[in-house]
């Protein structure tokens, strides 16, 4: 499978400064064989979208979305809107939402079922806590984040899912998690995955994201069961961001 790489701006980047981003990162030489995604704010979809032209590439992803698709949810953005920006992925359950906004495993599986039933591809972020790695419950943990978040999700279809393991403690500290960790979690995660969809778990990307930059980008994509990478903080500067994509898979 073709690895996958998402650059998640977080909460930086209006519209004025998102459409200088794609058009630097338009600039960048990319590799063929690598699929890549951006994640911008709501109000720089537009910008980016406009900056894009007909290119494909990146792909633009949002960074969450509500569960209904119109109603009385004031201040909430719905999965059908952000298609008619042309958004192909949505990031759902990120920790910082998780932990600052107070999404709960439920609250996350509503989201990304509604995500993949309007055809958006839902990237659901798992990981625990410091606390929980340091009790011995990691793997616990993030088996049943993503038990509860894929329980109304399909495994095939047109827009199917991405799991992106993220353990907490990893994410924005530059400590990043080894890529032994790494792969035992993601096969912990593969065989969640194995017993929802079968075969069909094989083609289901499980991404690494925590601290990822130029210098341990390749390690994690030569891991074993690690299949792409959501890269924050090293995603800011286009021109390290194309780096990124250059050295997770070398010419
Ligand atoms: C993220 O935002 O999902 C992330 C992994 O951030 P960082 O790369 O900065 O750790």
């Amino acid at each position: 499978m073709k690895k996958l790489i998402i650059a998640n701006w977080k909460m930086n980047y209006g519209p004025i400064r998102a459409g200088g981003w794609i058009r630097a990162f338009r600039r960048e030489r990319l590799p063929k064989d690598l699929d890549i995604a951006v994640a911008v704010p709501f109000v720089s979809l537009a910008a980016a979208r406009a900056s894009l032209g007909r290119a494909s590439i990146p792909t633009l992803a949002a960074q969450d979305c509500f569960w209904a698709n119109e109603g009385a949810f004031t201040g909430e953005i719905s999965p059908t809107m952000l298609t008619e920006f042309g958004v192909g992925l949505c990031l759902i359950g990120h920790s910082e939402r998780r932990a600052n906004l107070g999404e709960t495993d439920e609250m996350v599986a509503r989201k990304a079922a509604a995500a993949q039933k309007a055809g958006l591809m839902p990237v659901i972020c798992v990981g625990e806590t410091a606390a929980q790695r340091k009790r011995g419950e990691a793997a616990k943990v993030v088996r049943s984040q993503v038990q509860t978040a894929i329980a109304e999700v399909k495994g095939d279809g047109k827009a199917p899912l991405v799991i992106a393991y993220e353990p907490v403690w990893a994410i924005g500290t530059g400590r990043p998690c080894s890529p032994l960790d790494a792969k035992e979690m993601h096969e912990q995660i593969r065989g969640v995955l194995r017993k929802k969809y079968g075969h069909l778990a094989e083609e289901i990307h499980i991404i690494y994201g925590g601290s990822v930059d130029t210098r341990n980008v390749a390690e994690y994509m030569t891991t074993t069961g690690v299949d792409g990478a959501l890269v924050g903080g090293a995603s800011l500067d286009p021109r390290n961001f194309g780096l990124i994509c250059r050295a997770a898979v070398p010419a």
